[in-house]
């Protein structure tokens, strides 16, 4: 299946099991399902405007299953808020979660997409590169970027595509040909 062939197939998923959902809890029948771009996070339930979205990531990297389970979760915090008034992974959103199916856990096992970039610390004299951090986005702004308590690290930060990181790590590509971004 394409990328949005699985992503629509997520959503008249969710719809489905929101409606079978709604036959007991007919307020349900007036939340939105909807598409986010989270990297980190599977889904979300957002009272203010009744909308449940799930991440566009998440479908594509993880199985039915698990995108199902992702579902119900966040379905579970609409009837928990609509019934309790009650956000919160605890004990009402646990016994609901349980009745409709979902796995009562806040944080459910299932894939994140690897970040594409890493922050490297360069240091060019010794042909050394140490691993800061992980992005998903560059910023423009790495030139004026420095670690935390250390100036001198302003302008060696840059930016290392994660593939390329990886093999450097494995010896595969030397330092002199890395493409070191700023
Ligand atoms: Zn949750």
């Amino acid at each position: 299946m394409s990328r949005s062939g699985e992503v629509r197939a997520a959503i008249i998923l969710a719809n489905n099991i929101k409606e079978q959902l709604a036959f007991n809890r007919p307020y349900l029948t007036g939340w939105e399902i909807r598409i986010d771009r989270a990297k980190r996070r599977a889904g979300s339930c957002r009272t203010v405007d009744k909308i449940i979205t799930l991440s566009q990531s998440h479908i594509l990297e993880n199985d039915v299953e698990t995108i199902t389970d992702t579902i119900l979760h966040e379905l579970a915090h609409a009837i928990c808020f609509v019934e309790h008034k009650d956000l919160s992974h605890g004990v009402k959103w646990k016994h609901i979660a349980k009745t409709i199916g979902a796995t009562p856990r806040a944080t459910g096992k299932f894939n994140t997409p690897k970040s594409p970039w890493k922050i490297v610390l360069v240091d060019f004299r010794t042909k050394k590169i140490r691993l800061v951090a992980e992005r998903y986005r560059r910023s423009k702004k790495i030139m004026d970027f420095y670690l935390k308590d250390d100036v001198t690290t302003k302008g060696n930060l840059f930016y290392l595509s994660s593939k390329e990181y990886d093999s450097f790590i494995k010896n595969e590509v030397q330092f002199n040909e890395l493409k070191l971004i700023q």
